[in-house]
């Protein structure tokens, strides 16, 4: 087709190594601008006897969306030569975990930013993780500030061997290291004459190159129930399709009970009957041709290619909470639309994602990351992350909020794998 193809991508790295910097460049670089907005803010920062910043035009667009002035520009994006690159917000550790899990967002790929003059710190490390941990593999890393080094090539290559080493011992090899210069536009869409010893790509042309993920549609069907309505009468099962395809007629199987049923017409939310197959991102309603207990936390598949049903999953997590997670420990875990108190049986691996250092494998520490052995209070339908990016993710709570998330790594065998 000449469609031109969507990624998303994610800007990480340490606090204040240029992350609002490069994305002001870039959008600037590859006129992705509003007419005018650039040479507005450059006269306000001037009338301020402010230095400009180019994370000025971030915290802009940012109040403009939030005031809800430019209606159609619901996310952050700019065109390359040939691709439409999205960026999703990864603002902190909390909230980049639980856009990234919860599923709200899927990046094909990231970018992990480096200060010249700082190097690589544990921030930088964890994201690298991070990255590993939600399954990104398409990882551009651009050492930034270079103007701080004098772009010296030769601590560009100390940095740039040093985090390729790390990323590739986690299993991600960076698909470029580029030398830039955010603030002043060096390698982010030209080789100046500055890092006229650099070969590689640009980061326009790194972005270029990434590849769009698979289509979840391609997918098996997954749909989480969110809610049951009653509506003239029907029950309207609704949910958001997570993976594959679904059209009246279909075959489906309600995990984790198993119970069998046909579809017998598909609503697009709230209430208009839609002709088709709706495909993933969808949000929908549907009804089926007979009366079933189904509720919240049931995953609809088709017959054949369901989820197991499981009370045991293993997961590897990043921790995010001040008290240390320990085998024994009793908590609340979110699967899709499932929610259910759940037991660590077994901490199985412990790891400092900064230091890369395995520890005593009896907690998880805050900022660490690790693989437990969990047993569910209740069934639930679940697939591992491998297969399922996006139902294949859990989030940990304590006191309702928060404490960690990660990807399911297997699920033990299903008593009842629907056939
Ligand atoms: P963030 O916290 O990662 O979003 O970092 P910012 O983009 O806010 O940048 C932090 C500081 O570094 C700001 O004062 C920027 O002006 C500065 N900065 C960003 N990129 C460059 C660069 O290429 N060279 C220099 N010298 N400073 C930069």
């Amino acid at each position: 087709g000449t469609t031109r193809p969507l990624v998303r991508i994610v800007i990480v790295g340490h606090v204040d190594h240029g992350k609002s910097t490069l994305v002001g460049r870039l959008l600037h670089e590859t006129g992705s601008l509003p007419d005018g907005k650039l040479e507005m803010l450059k006269a306000v920062s001037a009338r301020r006897g402010m230095p400009f910043e180019w994370s000025f035009l971030l915290d802009a667009l940012q109040t403009e969306r939030d005031q809800g002035i430019t209606i159609d520009t619901t996310q952050i994006s700019f065109r390359t030569r040939s691709r439409d690159v999205v960026l999703i917000d990864a603002p902190g550790h909390a909230e980049f975990l639980r856009n990234m899990i919860t599923g709200a967002s899927q990046a094909d790929g990231a970018v992990l930013i480096i200060d010249a003059l700082e190097g690589v710190r544990d921030q930088t490390r964890r994201h690298g993780y991070l990255l590993q941990l939600l399954g990104i593999k398409q990882v551009a890393v651009v050492v930034n500030k270079m103007d701080r080094v004098d772009f010296s090539a030769e601590r560009f290559g100390a940095i740039s061997d040093e985090i390729s080493a790390h990323l590739i011992g986690l299993g991600v090899t960076p698909t470029a290291v580029i030398p830039i210069s955010a603030r002043d536009g060096d390698g982010v869409a030209e080789r100046t004459a500055n890092i006229a010893w650099y070969v590689g790509p640009t980061v326009v042309e790194a972005l270029d190159a990434l590849t769009p993920s698979q289509p979840l549609d391609l997918l098996a069907l997954r749909l989480p129930v969110q809610a049951i309505y009653k509506f003239d009468d029907r029950r309207i099962v609704a949910g958001r399709i997570e993976s594959g395809r679904l059209q009246a007629g279909d075959d489906i199987v309600i995990m984790p009970a198993g119970k069998i049923a046909k579809i017998k017409s598909v609503e697009s939310w709230p209430v208009t009957p839609v002709e088709g197959p709706q495909g993933a991102g969808r949000s929908v309603g549907i009804t089926l041709d007979r009366e079933l207990f189904v509720e919240r936390g049931d995953v609809i598949g088709h017959v054949g290619a369901a989820p197991r049903d499981t009370r045991r999953l293993r997961a590897r997590i990043f921790w995010l909470h001040d008290q240390p997670l320990e085998a024994g420990a009793s908590l609340l875990v979110r699967l899709g639309t499932r929610e259910t108190r759940a037991t660590v049986v077994a901490i199985e691996k412990a790891v400092d994602p900064g230091e890369l250092a395995s520890e005593a494998a009896t907690a998880i520490r805050r900022n660490h990351v690790g693989e437990i052995d969990l047993s569910l209070a209740q069934p639930v339908a679940a697939d591992p992350a491998e297969a399922f990016p996006r139902s294949g993710r859990l989030v940990i709570e304590i006191g309702g909020r928060i404490a960690g998330g990660g990807l399911v790594l297997s699920v033990d065998s299903g008593q009842r794998a629907a056939s």
